[in-house]
């Protein structure tokens, strides 16, 4: 697919952020051009629209940057997974391990009904753990998840890593 490339082209490098040694693949270029924004979101409605998906959740920050325009596109709704304390309303929340301590995600009780058909979209992956989080939040109110998309994983995750048995649908490589 040649929009892929240019999806690539569009993310940038940003050497030792946010502590020395990381290559952090910042996404808020390609948010800047028009055309590989609207690729990114194209190649995810193309694959997701006639899955049947009634719920897109977005993971904080990023997730939220690329999820609310694919649920448009493919008539889901969109749900917000939370750092803690965000949310105004009930919520459960599911640990997980970052590589130096811990954090958490949160979702909003009545949010997602049992049975929904959902994706769960976030702009990277790494480890996996921010999206296995997301997937056991999905699963504890017994809704269905069918994948997990993201723009850019490594390449010895991408079309293999399984997240709690999930699959993961990556765009592109980092940079
Ligand atoms: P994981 O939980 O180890 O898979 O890490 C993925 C999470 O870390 C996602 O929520 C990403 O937004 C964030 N993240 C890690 N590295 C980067 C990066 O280089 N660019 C953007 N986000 C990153």
């Amino acid at each position: 697919d040649p929009r892929l490339q240019a999806i690539s082209n569009a993310i940038r490098v940003v050497p030792h952020f946010p502590k020395q040694g990381i290559m952090f693949q910042d996404i808020t270029t390609l948010l800047l051009d028009h055309k590989a924004f609207k690729h990114t979101v194209d190649i995810f409605v193309e694959r997701y629209k006639d899955m049947d998906i009634s719920l897109v959740a977005g993971v904080e920050a990023r997730g939220f940057m690329f999820g609310p325009s694919i649920a448009l596109a493919i008539g889901a709704k969109f749900v917000p997974l939370r750092k803690p304390k965000k949310l105004p309303g009930e919520v459960i929340a599911e640990a997980y391990e970052l590589e130096y301590g811990r954090d958490c995600l949160e979702m909003h009780v009545g949010a997602v009904e049992a049975g929904e058909r959902a994706i769960v979209i976030d702009d990277l992956v790494a480890t996996g753990g921010t999206l296995s989080a997301a997937i056991r939040l999905l699963e504890r109110v017994g809704a269905q998840v069918v994948e997990c998309g993201c723009v850019i994983g490594l390449r010895e995750v991408k079309g293999q890593l399984r997240l709690n048995g999930k699959p993961l649908y990556i765009l592109v490589e980092p940079r």
